[in-house]
């Protein structure tokens, strides 16, 4: 099929069915759209960039691609402890109408998972590279407070998940390493969204951050914002088995959460994980620094491991 649908169409035949609710998303197809919260709730904004040749390849396809992009804006909500409601699309054409409808597939089942509609966006040609954004729109209780800057001394380091395999898939996708067991975490990941919600709702956490550049990298985001070191214990870390732990701990893209507890929470968080049957472990503290804040990594022995790659760097 051709390149050459015209914008109407496709975001008539394409877009338009991802708009679940129209009553609320008053305004697709007009100059803007507008949705109302209620009054004891705020609301949360994200917006991603994917960029071809960068952020994914053709090859991954359309499938891949869109859902990948809803998930990872997903997952700046989660840590932020918002309810998903809608998102806008920033779209570029020029992969043809089969890549299209994949697209839009994978936008649905991530926007089916988690409840969420389109609500707008805008489309343009690609000259070259594919370029695709999402803008994500999400709920909390005003004035609540989850943030990176909010780690205090003596609080436990959670994390979510298992951190690893997404840079597993990684290196299977681009045949770095053999083997297909890391490229659902790398396509398609888990968002913590209930996760996020439930921690801010019970108060159980204040600070926390999703592993989108690496755990050591996104953890060193707590230290420098809430000016701590953070002291984590390698063996406690779980990891993918296929990595060694240098690569999984800076490899990016897990999207778990991080995120600190105080020590008399410790038993409800393990009770949380229970009820919404995922693993969440704890794997150090956070502690005074004695110069600049950063992760101290520690080995069996306690002794410090040094770091020389932290993640991915923009
Ligand atoms: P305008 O010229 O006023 O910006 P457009 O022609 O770009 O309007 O878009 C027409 C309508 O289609 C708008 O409501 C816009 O939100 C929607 N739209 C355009 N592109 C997309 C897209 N990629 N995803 C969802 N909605 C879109
Ligand atoms: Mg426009």
């Amino acid at each position: 099929m051709s390149n050459d649908l015209d914008e109407f169409s496709v975001i008539e035949h394409f877009f338009r069915p991802l708009i679940v609710d129209d009553e609320v998303a008053l305004g697709f197809g007009d100059d803007a759209a507008r949705f109302c919260v209620g009054d004891d709730e705020e609301i949360v904004v994200s917006k991603d960039l994917m960029l071809e040749d960068v952020h994914f390849f053709r090859r991954d396809g359309g499938f891949n691609i869109g859902s990948k992009l809803l998930r990872v804006n997903l997952s700046d909500l989660a840590a932020s402890g918002a309810r998903p409601l809608y998102y806008m699309l920033g779209f570029s054409k020029g992969a043809g109408e089969d890549f299209l409808r994949e697209f839009c597939a994978g936008l649905k089942d991530a926007q089916d998972e988690f409840g969420l509609s389109l609500i707008g966006g805008d489309t343009v040609r690609a000259s070259d590279k594919l370029c695709f954004s999402l803008t994500i729109f999400g709920v909390r209780k005003k004035g609540a407070n989850l943030a990176r800057k909010n780690a205090q001394d003596a609080d436990l380091i959670f994390v979510s998940g298992e951190i690893g395999a997404a840079h597993l898939g990684f290196l299977q996708n681009s045949g770095q390493l053999g083997g297909e067991n890391g490229l659902k975490a790398y396509f398609a990941p888990c968002p913590r969204v209930d996760l996020g919600v439930a921690l801010l709702k019970n108060g159980l956490s204040d600070c926390a951050i999703d592993v989108s550049d690496g755990f050591l990298a996104d953890l060193r985001h707590i230290c420098k914002a809430s000016n701590l070191d953070g002291v984590v214990f390698l063996d406690k870390i779980p990891m993918v088995k296929e990595l060694d732990f240098k690569q999984a701990l800076s490899g990016g893209e897990d999207y778990e959460l991080i995120f600190t507890v105080k020590k008399e929470d410790k038993n409800s968080v393990l009770e949380l994980a229970k009820k919404l049957k995922i693993s969440l472990t704890c794997v150090g503290y956070m502690k005074k620094s004695q110069n600049s804040a950063k992760v101290r990594v520690l080995d069996g022995n306690n002794n410090e491991i040094l770091i020389e790659k932290y993640g991915y760097r923009h």
